[in-house]
């Protein structure tokens, strides 16, 4: 933190101060010792004049001196202020913050009255703030600030800990009725709408909560805790809220495991790829393999991919590591029979990455695959973060003659405008569809309407996620012919595959081809 000092309080104006008090004791001084030379000055004796002197000269340096120490005590209250509080609300800033969870984690360990610390932030602050200016962005904290003091109790204490981050201090004497319903009551009055001077702007917020003494008494555990709960009910949507228990410890020690260990895998090469056939029903053929990343530790074995890709993501190692898979998928493609694709899974932040297109055409003229044979399953997720982006990027890849598959087609983006906007060539039906196609009926007409719209829009469809035999029925009477999903193989590696050109007479069977 960088040095605070008091405007008002300048080395200058202290130079001055001294320096002015200084000289006129020293011009007095001067000005005794020239008339101290004869006896007597207006009738005063010369001993006389010598002690006023004194006397003055003392007064001159106690009043600098005075000034000095004014100074310094008025500085040391500036410093105070500006650190313990935050400038733009007037709440108490983080430091301070932590010092008012001290004493209160003191009461509550003397009285055994439960304190709770609550955690509100601002879903995608920063986001709010990039796109409304920051001075809007001032304006809301500060709006949404007197409504927090409005909607708590007058002996909650209030802190300004992050961006758009507040830490509230509420003993449990002070909540009315059950903390449950009093924190959707507080969720619910602060997401109400606010109103800046230029636009209503709509919040939603995350909530996380802890109990002192229960959860702990350190205060930067606490807050810790409190931030671990908040990132658990993010997890779980926007405008939602979660108490604090053990697990999520857990699930955060694990999840700071996998953080530190991702670089070293990638450096050691624990990474593969498996290969998972997707089969045309009308002729069994397998038209391609979607590559699917495996991570084996060599201590703790196989890690699924869902638990590390989001923090690869979230990390940045998600570049060098979706780009390790591009390379090895194309390079991969030559060992595949010669008329199957390979699909590739791209994450969202791999896609909106500046020179991702550069990236996809190096990697094709340096393993040599053509580009009929290379589909990128992106989600709906990462085309919509930005739409015109998006639409360049899927258009430059359209030009290279690639195919994009949409992948998990029907859990993202309601708004289905987007698909008129962009090149793409495979609508890819996600699994929980078709996993309730046998026992729900709804789910059939949802299939059946995606096989209408990919018709609409021209452009190929496959079902993923075929466990059973009447799952692939079903798809095939709604008009989807293409398939992929453990009924017809599971993701094996490179090796398994090598032998998968013909089709085997179970695959036979199960497609009903005679
Ligand atoms: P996804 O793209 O939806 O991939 C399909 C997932 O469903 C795979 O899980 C696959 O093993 C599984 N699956 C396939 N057929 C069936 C079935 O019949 N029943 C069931 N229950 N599951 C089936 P996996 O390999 O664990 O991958 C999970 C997710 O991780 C993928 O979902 C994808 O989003 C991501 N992922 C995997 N590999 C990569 C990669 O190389 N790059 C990126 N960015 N993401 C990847
Ligand atoms: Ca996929
Ligand atoms: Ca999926």
């Amino acid at each position: 933190m960088s040095a605070v000092s008091n405007p008002k309080r300048t080395p200058v104006f202290r130079l001055l101060t001294i320096a002015s008090s200084g000289i006129g004791s020293f011009v007095l001084g001067l000005w005794g010792l020239k008339h101290g030379l004869s006896d007597s000055f207006a009738g005063i004796s010369a001993d006389m004049m010598v002690a006023m002197m004194a006397a003055l000269c003392a007064l001159a340096a106690s009043v600098a001196a005075m000034s000095f120490f004014a100074g310094v005590d008025e500085s040391a209250d500036f410093v105070f202020e500006e650190t313990q509080f935050d400038k733009l609300t007037g709440l108490l800033a983080r430091p301070a913050m932590v010092g008012k969870i001290a004493e209160a984690a003191c009461a509550t360990s003397r009285t055994g009255e439960p304190v709770f610390l609550i955690d509100v932030d601002i879903d995608r602050f920063k986001q709010i703030n990039d796109a409304i200016g920051y001075s809007q962005g001032d304006e809301l904290i500060r709006e949404f600030t007197k409504r927090l003091k409005t909607c708590l109790p007058q002996r909650a204490v209030i802190g300004r800990i992050g961006a758009g981050e507040f830490a509230i201090l509420l003993p449990d004497n002070q909540v009315s009725g059950s903390l449950e319903s009093a924190t959707e009551r507080l969720i619910d009055e602060m997401m109400e709408p606010y109103e800046l001077s230029t636009h209503m702007q709509s919040v939603s917020l995350s909530v996380g909560i802890v109990a002192m003494p229960k959860d702990g008494v350190d205060p930067v555990l606490i807050l810790r805790r409190s931030n671990l709960a908040l990132q658990n009910a993010r997890a779980s949507g926007l405008g939602n809220w979660s108490v604090f228990h053990a697990e999520m410890g857990r699930v955060a020690d694990h999840r700071q495991w996998v953080e530190s260990e991702l670089n070293v895998a990638f450096e050691r090469g624990d990474f593969d790829l498996h290969y998972q056939p997707q089969l045309d029903l009308p002729t069994g053929r397998i038209v391609g393999y979607e590559a699917l990343i495996r991570w084996r530790h060599p201590e703790r074995g196989m890690i699924p991919p869902m638990e590390f890709i989001p923090i690869a993501e979230e990390t940045g190692m998600i570049g060098p590591i979706g780009e390790w898979v591009l390379r090895k998928a194309c390079s991969d493609a030559r060992h595949l029979p010669e008329d199957c694709f390979v699909a590739v899974n791209i994450s969202p932040v791999q896609f909106m990455t500046k020179d991702f297109v550069g990236i996809v055409r190096d990697t094709m003229t340096s393993t040599g695959i053509k580009p009929s044979r290379l589909e990128l399953e992106v989600t709906e997720t990462a085309m919509m973060q930005d739409r015109d982006r998006a639409a360049t990027i899927l258009k430059q890849l359209a030009d290279m003659g690639i195919s994009v598959a949409v992948d998990d087609f029907g859990t993202g983006y309601s708004n289905l405008s987007y698909l008129i906007d962009f090149s793409f060539g495979k609508l890819k039906i996600d699994r929980s569809f078709v996993s309730r196609l046998d026992t729900d009926s709804s789910s059939g007409a949802v299939v059946s309407t995606i096989v209408g719209l990919s018709r609409a829009l021209g452009v190929s469809i496959i079902a993923e996620g075929v466990e059973t035999e009447s799952q692939a029925t079903l798809l095939r009477a709604a008009g989807c012919e293409v398939v992929q999903g453990y009924l017809f193989g599971r993701p094996a590696p490179l090796r398994f595959r090598v032998g998968d050109a013909h089709v085997t007479d179970e695959t036979r069977r199960v497609a009903n081809l005679h």
